[in-house]
């Protein structure tokens, strides 16, 4: 029994450094953090706490403004390694006027497009970011264009429920979040600490 418990986990641990031996590269990568499951946002959050632990500077540009102030937006703002900025004040249902929708959304793209020509930033998260796309406040190509110039080592996480095609093409890491419960659906109420 332990033997063969050893001998399935030496195979397994010589297969597992091949792939180590194998993934030699090193550059920044693009994450997207896409579906409709809870986990999209909070996962780039706790990435930036990780790239922040090993002394990485990090900038954040929120594309749509929730109601709430976050707790990731209290917690984070004033560390000095993070540039954070919250665009996109009332969107869509709110204003209802697709002009200034699409004039909300390009400043927010002027504020993030510096940083993808910045070496001095590591870490770039574009949070609901992909709603610009699947609502034409946008156009891809410019995005996709300015990723694909960053500094080599720049890594950038783009969140959102829906992601644009041409992003997926170009991206690195796709991590795809189902929905397969959620505790709104069973009538608990949204709690600060949890859900923003
Ligand atoms: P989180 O910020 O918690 O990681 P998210 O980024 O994956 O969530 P969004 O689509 O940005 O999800 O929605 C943000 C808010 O909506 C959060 O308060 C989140 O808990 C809630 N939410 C996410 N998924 C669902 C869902 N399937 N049903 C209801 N509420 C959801
Ligand atoms: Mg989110």
């Amino acid at each position: 029994m332990t033997d063969k418990h050893q001998q399935r986990m030496a195979a397994k641990k010589a297969v597992m450094d091949a792939k180590i031996a194998k993934a030699t590269e090193e550059r920044g990568i693009l994450i997207l953090m896409k579906g409709n499951g809870k986990g999209k946002s909070s996962s780039a959050f706790g990435t930036m706490a990780r790239s922040l632990g090993h002394g990485k500077r990090c900038a954040v540009v929120q594309f749509l403004k929730g109601r709430e102030e976050t707790g990731e937006l209290k917690f984070f703002r004033d560390h000095p390694m993070v540039d954070w900025h919250v665009m996109g004040d009332g969107f869509t249902w709110e204003t209802q006027n697709k002009e200034q929708d699409i004039a909300t959304a390009q400043k927010a793209w002027e504020t993030a497009r510096p940083y993808l020509s910045n070496p001095a930033y590591d870490l770039l998260i574009f949070d609901e970011m992909s709603y610009m796309f699947k609502y034409h406040y946008l156009d891809v190509e410019p995005v996709v264009e300015a990723l694909q110039q960053r500094p080599k080592h720049q890594n950038v996480i783009i969140t959102g429920r829906t992601m644009a095609t041409p992003l997926q093409e170009i991206a690195d890491t796709i991590s795809s979040v189902e929905d397969e419960r959620h505790a709104f659906r069973l009538g608990v109420k949204a709690q600060a600490g949890i859900e923003f």
